[in-house]
């Protein structure tokens, strides 16, 4: 035998976890490091800060590893030292009377479903403001002290780190996370070991570890499948936020919605509601409807409850943003479920088609959320209207203004938006009853009390605040990767905070675009470069690693901003995560939006401005249509001027050059002579007076309640009370109207202002007499007259007015209406059927239409 020149096996690599050795008096701290709470209460922050100032920074503001880190003398340094131990003490209690609290059980409660939440930028569990938003909802919940719970994933590694090579081009990096090191707990069984959830994807199931984020008193579940028990097909599921192809996305969704409700049971945790923030969460309500077959109700009396108790929550604007799954690879993952509920393939997955019947359509889980919630909204006032068109088609025979989809306008969590410089001025100012009535204009008011001057000295430190930030943060990073040294030291040397400091940072997507200031570089050289007047620009912002055209905007920007003439002025800041963010909202002067009407949900970035009383010039879209006041803020118009886009970008840019050049600049500097402008101040007091009061997160949650929540869990309880009862009479109902739908038929109708048309003034009766086939007084009919539009597409309802049942004999049901035509013209007019039942909880329920002749 020949001897093998090398002979080794693999090494079996353990994990080995070793935890740094806290005093007993320092023990406490572990458990504020482990609770996000740190994230929103500045004291907590400051206190982790004071323990060692240096590596604070060096661990990016995070406290577990900054507990991991500290060293052995240093410890025992902070043991000894009083004055800080009495600090450990007193943020401590604090965070025990916070803690301790039990939930209010007079809300429904909420388990809430999302894709990435953005709670702090050391858990990289978020790409933009969708994370933003789940992650502010779940600190107002803990705040409001409501019982609710949240399901997520923990990503590897998360959404990408973004760095700019010498010629602009983003380069994104995608490091694996240390999950030991992170603000985040395992969820343990009784037996002290990690929660595992089975999940099945037909034929096998993924493993996946739950991990859990304490957020003040919420709990956010995260599902992590980057672990041995799953194959490397598998463990990629949770390893990036928006990555990977369209079957690791719909693997992925399986996940967190099937995935999510498998985990609370195995936590034997249950909720009445089941919010699914963006479509993405959607099969939530698929593992819902299995439970409850698998418990011996039919797929429809299922249906009524899975329906009863959720809400489906939209943020896509347009169509081509939603997912859509081909019936192949959907197929390949399903296959299995319509046996499970008794319905065939093409009932399955024709709940995810706008037209059921149509095998072309791709299944879209946006379809699916909206046929399996009840209730569904858009994320502004605006934006509600543009999903109660965009979903119109699923609900034929009702016109888009006629449908149930409603909205609840984003806000953002006061307490993680606001620096601390403002916070302790509206303490000072402020009513004590603020924070627990943050919607109350009349509290706000009291800014106006405020002496201008403080309000100046508050800016002019959070300016200050910013730009140091920038030279610290970007100094480094700069001299790696721009070359020239020289140049990067006089580019941050040129940083001048007493300019009048504009910021737009967000996720680059095109429709912001980004590069409406770019239009006339001329007439921007000479805005910027007014040595009397200076204007600094601040950009910063991701794009998508497979938007090109996303990335194309951030070198362009790049490259301008690498010319002599805006070098200093124009600057872009590499990395926009939530730290920069909260730097930049309160930092900058003018936080400027310019996106594309109407294809901005809401926004949020400029509601954390109008905490900071930095003022919004934007396009009245999203939310700062409703939130814009006169004298407050600087608004581009709403209405289109041209169809063509670029003809309405070049208009948009003027406007926004004219109002810099004619308004905002000169009023900026129109110093007195303590130095500030007066005129200034003024607008800051009006926007936080008047506007900031309305977007506040606490806002936004009690609307959810009161819109919706209350409302849904008030029903559901009603339809599943005595082994849901009403659930399988409204199923029974439904499923015998169904039957007999196409042969309900009108026997007579007397009417002569529909043929032949009358005048204005005039009483006109029109009476149906239908036979509703053996059902109970089962329909109801109405009078439809449209708009007198040109345009046949875009009809629009005039009135509807509801027919009376006068009376009936055996099957035959008589409905009369008296109408008296108001104004003269030529009117459309028809006669709508629809099934009547009190128990529904709008017509899009059980959405049958039948015009009548
Ligand atoms: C608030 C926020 C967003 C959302 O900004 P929009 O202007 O609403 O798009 C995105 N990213 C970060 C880091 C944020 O803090």
């Amino acid at each position: 035998m020949k001897i093998k020149a090398d002979y080794a096996n693999a090494p079996q690599w353990k994990e080995l976890n070793i935890k740094s050795r806290l005093p007993e008096q320092l023990k406490c701290l572990d458990e504020l490091a482990h609770n996000m709470w740190w994230a929103w209460n500045y004291e907590a922050r400051r206190l982790f800060k004071r323990l060692d100032r240096d590596l604070f920074e060096e661990v990016n503001h995070n406290p577990v590893l900054l507990l991991e880190r500290l060293s052995y003398d240093r410890k025992m340094a902070i043991v000894k030292d009083r004055a800080l131990m009495d600090n450990v003490k007193e943020v401590y209690k604090k965070f025990r009377e916070y803690i301790d609290v039990k939930p209010d059980k007079k809300r429904p409660s909420v388990a809430y479903f999302s894709m990435e939440y953005g709670l702090n930028q050391v858990l990289k569990i978020y790409s933009g403001g969708l994370g933003m938003l789940a992650g502010d909802y779940l600190k107002e919940a803990s705040d409001s002290n409501v019982d609710m719970c949240a399901v997520g994933f923990l990503y590897r590694y998360g959404y990408f780190t973004q760095s700019l090579s010498m010629d602009g081009q983003q380069i994104a990096k995608y490091d694996a996370q240390n999950f030991n090191s992170l603000p985040i707990e395992r969820e343990l069984d009784e037996n002290g070991n990690q929660v595992v959830v089975d999940v099945p994807y037909r034929n096998y199931q993924v493993h996946a570890l739950v991990w859990r984020v304490n957020v003040g008193r919420i709990k956010l579940y995260l599902l992590d499948t980057d672990n041995d028990m799953n194959s490397e097909f598998d463990k990629p599921i949770t390893h990036s936020l928006y990555g990977g192809d369209w079957e690791n996305r719909l693997k992925q969704e399986i996940l967190l919605g099937i995935g999510g409700i498998l985990t609370l049971k195995k936590l034997g945790i249950k909720k009445q509601i089941y919010h699914c923030n963006e479509g993405h969460a959607a099969l939530c309500n698929l593992q819902r409807l299995v439970d409850y077959v698998d418990g011996g109700l039919t797929f429809n009396q299922a249906m009524e409850l899975v329906r009863a108790s959720s809400l489906y929550t939209v943020h896509t604007p347009v169509p081509a943003g939603h997912d859509y799954f081909d019936e192949a690879l959907f197929g390949k993952y399903m296959g299995d479920y319509p046996a499970r509920l008794g319905i065939s393939w093409d009932e399955f997955i024709g709940m995810g088609r706008q037209n059921p019947e149509d095998h072309n359509e791709r299944f879209c889980m946006s379809i699916f959320a909206c046929n399996t919630c009840q209730e569904v909204n858009g994320v502004s006032k605006l934006h509600g209207w543009v999903s109660q068109k965009m979903f119109a088609p699923i609900w034929a025979g009702y016109y888009p203004e006629e449908n149930h989809v409603g909205y609840v306008t984003n806000g953002v969590h006061f307490p993680t938006w606001t620096a601390t410089e403002w916070r302790e001025l509206y303490d000072k100012y402020f009513d004590p009853t603020f924070m627990s009535d943050q919607s109350n204009e009349q509290i706000w008011h009291a800014i106006y009390n405020v002496p201008d001057e403080e309000i100046w000295n508050t800016r002019l430190a959070l300016k200050n605040k910013l730009v140091n930030y920038i030279r610290e943060k970007f100094t480094q990073t700069w001299l790696r990767n721009q070359g020239d040294p020289a140049r990067v030291v006089s580019l941050l040397e040129r940083i001048n905070p007493n300019a009048l400091m504009i910021g737009f940072c967000r996720r680059f997507a095109t429709y912001k675009r980004a590069h409406l200031l770019f239009t006339d570089l001329d007439r921007l050289n000479k805005i910027v470069n007014n040595p009397d007047r200076p204007v600094l620009f601040f950009f910063s912002g991701k794009a998508h690693p497979a938007d090109g055209a996303g990335q194309g905007l951030i070198k362009k920007i790049y490259e301008i901003s690498q010319r002599p003439e805006f070098l200093g002025k124009i600057i872009f800041l590499e990395d926009y995560d939530m730290r920069l963010a909260r730097r930049l909202v309160s930092g900058v002067d003018i936080w400027m939006n310019t996106p594309t009407r109407p294809l901005e949900a809401s926004g949020t970035s400029g509601e954390k401005a109008e905490m900071n009383g930095v003022v919004n010039l934007s396009v009245l879209d999203g939310w700062w249509v409703e939130g814009y006041r006169k004298g407050a803020g600087w608004a581009l118009p709403q209405e289109r001027t041209y169809q063509n886009q670029s003809y309405q970008d070049q208009l948009d840019a003027a406007t926004i050059y004219s109002l810099l050049e004619n308004e905002i600049i000169p009023m900026y500097y129109n110093k007195n002579k303590e130095g500030f402008s007066a005129d200034w101040i003024k607008v800051i007091k009006n926007s936080i007076a008047t506007i900031a009061p309305h977007y506040t997160m606490k806002r936004q949650l009690d609307d959810y309640y009161s819109k919706f929540y209350n409302k849904e869990a008030a029903r559901f309880k009603k339809l599943s009370a005595n082994d849901n009862r009403l659930a399988k009479e409204i199923a029974l109902w439904k499923e015998t109207v169904a039957e007999r739908w196409d042969s309900i038929h009108v026997v007579s109708r007397e009417d002569g202002v529909l043929d032949n048309g009358g005048e204005t003034g005039v009483s006109y009766k029109i009476r149906y007499v239908i036979d509703e086939q053996g059902l109970d007084n089962a329909v109801g009919l109405e009078l439809v007259t449209l708009k007198p539009e040109t345009d046949p597409s875009d009809r629009k309802v005039l009135s509807v007015h509801p027919f009376k049942m006068v009376k009936h004999e055996g099957n035959n049901y008589t409905f009369e209406l008296s109408i008296e035509p108001e104004m003269a013209g030529s009117f459309r007019c028809c006669v709508r059927m629809f099934p009547s039942n009190a128990n529904l909880p709008h017509r899009q329920d059980f959405c049958y239409v039948k015009w009548l002749d």
